[in-house]
C-alpha cells in the first residue's frame, strides 16, 4: 500500500506556495549578523509595532487561558477603527487565514476562482487547495485591471464551471496600483463575489470601501494588522463580510484564532492612532524619496505606487542576478519568477538609513561602462 496514493490527487501535484527565507537561515547563509541585514523583501513595517503593544504584551496575563472565541474585544476595537458595525467583522491568523476561508466557503467542485495575475500569490494557491477552476484575467502593461476582460470571461464560461470568486488586490501587490472605484463599481454588478484585498490601503491617498459591504451584498474586503500596524509576526486579519455571509464563515472556522498574543497587539495598536498616522507617514514619505532616488540611476523603471513598495523594472541587466547581487550585501529584494515579472524586482519602503545602504550598494553594483 502506498499511502501517498491517498493524499488527495488535486493536492499531490500541486505546487506548494513560495514563502520568505526566515531570518536565522539568511544570516547563517550570508555570515551576518541581524542588524547587518536590511530587510526590504517582504513589504513588513520596518518600525514594528506601537510601544503601547509592546506594553501590553509584556503585561499579558492571560495567555494560559483560549482565546475568545467570538473576538468580541477585538472586533470592537476593529469596528471603531473602521467605521463598519462589528456584526460585518471576522479575524483569523492574518489575511491569509481569512482567505482560506473563503475559498472553503464557497468553492465546490466546477466553481472558478478568477485571479488577476501579476498579483499576490495567496489567491492561487488558495485555489489550489480548494480545487477551483483556476481562471486567469491578466492585468495590462501598466498592471491596471481590464474589466472588459473579466466580464468576457463571466459571461463565456463553459457550462460546469461557474466563477464565483474574484480577488483584487488593491492597493495591487507587487506593483502598488489603484482599481478605480467606476471599476470596483462594474466588477460589484457581476454575479460574482469580489474580495477586495486592501492589505495595503493605509499607504495610499485612497478611502477604505471597507463601508461598501453594507450596501453591496457581493463585497467582502480584506484588511490586517502586518502591514499598517507593523505585527506581522504575530498574525492578525479580519474580513469584513455581508451580514448573511458572514455567520457561515464563523460555522467554518476553527475557534481560537487569532492567539491571545495577536489579539493583545492588535487593539493596543489601534489604542495608539498617532503612531499609526506618524508610521504611515514616515513610509509614504520614504516611498517617494526612493522612488525619486530609484529613477534617477538612469537603468530602473520605477513604477508608481500607493503601497509600502516599489516594483521597478531593470533594463540592461539580468533582475535575478541583481538580487544576488544584493543579496550579498545583505540587502533583501523579492524577485519573481513569474511571467511579466522576471526583469523586475520589488523593493519594500523601509527606513531612510536603509534607503540610503540599498542606494549605495546599487551604485556600486552598476554596471561598467565601456
Ligand atoms: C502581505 C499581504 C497579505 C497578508 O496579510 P497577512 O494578514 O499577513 O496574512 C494579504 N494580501 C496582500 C496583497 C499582501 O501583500
Amino acid at each position: 500500500m502506498n499511502v501517498e496514493e491517498m493524499i488527495a490527487p488535486h493536492l499531490r501535484d500541486m505546487q506548494p506556495y513560495t514563502p520568505i527565507v526566515p531570518f536565522d537561515v539568511l544570516t547563517k547563509r550570508l555570515g551576518v549578523t541581524r542588524a547587518q541585514i536590511v530587510k526590504l523583501d517582504a513589504n513588513e513595517n520596518p518600525y514594528g509595532p506601537s510601544p503601547r503593544a509592546l506594553q501590553a504584551l509584556a503585561g499579558a496575563d492571560v495567555l494560559h487561558i483560549y482565546p475568545d472565541p467570538d473576538q468580541t474585544t477585538l472586533r470592537e476595537a476593529i469596528s471603531g477603527f473602521i467605521g463598519v458595525p462589528i456584526e460585518h467583522i471576522l479575524c483569523g491568523a492574518g489575511v491569509d487565514e481569512v482567505i482560506d476561508l473563503i475559498g472553503r466557503a464557497f468553492i465546490q467542485p466546477g466553481d472558478a476562482v478568477i485571479d488577476l495575475p501579476p498579483t499576490f500569490g495567496m489567491y492561487k494557491f488558495e485555489a489550489d487547495i480548494v480545487n477551483a477552476t483556476y481562471v486567469t484575467v491578466p492585468r495590462r502593461a501598466d498592471f491596471s485591471v481590464d474589466v472588459e476582460a473579466i466580464k468576457q470571461v463571466v459571461a463565456h464560461q463553459p457550462s460546469g464551471s461557474r466563477p464565483k470568486l474574484l480577488f483584487v488586490a488593491n492597493p495591487n501587490n507587487p506593483d502598488g496600483c489603484m482599481l478605480a472605484d467606476r471599476d470596483l463599481d462594474e466588477l460589484l454588478d457581476l454575479p460574482l463575489v469580489v474580495v477586495l484585498d486592501e492589505a495595503y490601503i493605509d499607504f495610499s491617498a485612497y478611502p477604505s470601501r471597507a463601508g461598501w459591504v453594507r450596501e453591496r451584498g457581493n463585497l467582502i474586503v480584506l484588511r490586517t494588522f502586518s502591514k499598517l500596524a507593523g505585527l506581522a509576526g504575530v498574525r492578525v486579519g479580519y474580513g469584513v463580510f455581508p451580514q448573511n455571509v458572514i455567520q457561515h464563515l464563523w460555522k467554518i472556522k476553527q475557534p481560537y484564532t487569532p492567539n491571545v498574543a495577536g489579539s493583545i497587539a492588535a487593539i493596543a495598536a489601534l489604542s495608539d492612532p498617532e503612531y499609526l498616522q506618524e508610521v504611515v507617514r514616515r513610509i509614504v514619505s520614504e516611498r517617494e524619496r526612493m522612488g525619486e532616488l530609484l529613477s534617477e540611476l538612469g537603468w530602473l523603471h520605477v513604477y508608481p505606487s500607493q503601497a509600502n513598495f516599489l516594483l521597478c523594472r531593470v533594463r540592461d541587466r539580468d533582475a535575478r542576478q541583481l538580487k544576488l547581487g544584493l543579496e550579498q550585501h545583505g540587502i533583501l529584494v523579492r524577485y519573481f519568477d513569474r511571467d511579466g515579472l522576471r526583469d523586475c524586482i520589488r523593493i519594500s519602503v523601509g527606513r531612510p538609513e536603509e534607503t540610503d545602504r540599498l542606494l549605495a550598494t546599487l551604485r556600486e553594483l552598476e554596471p561598467v561602462k565601456e
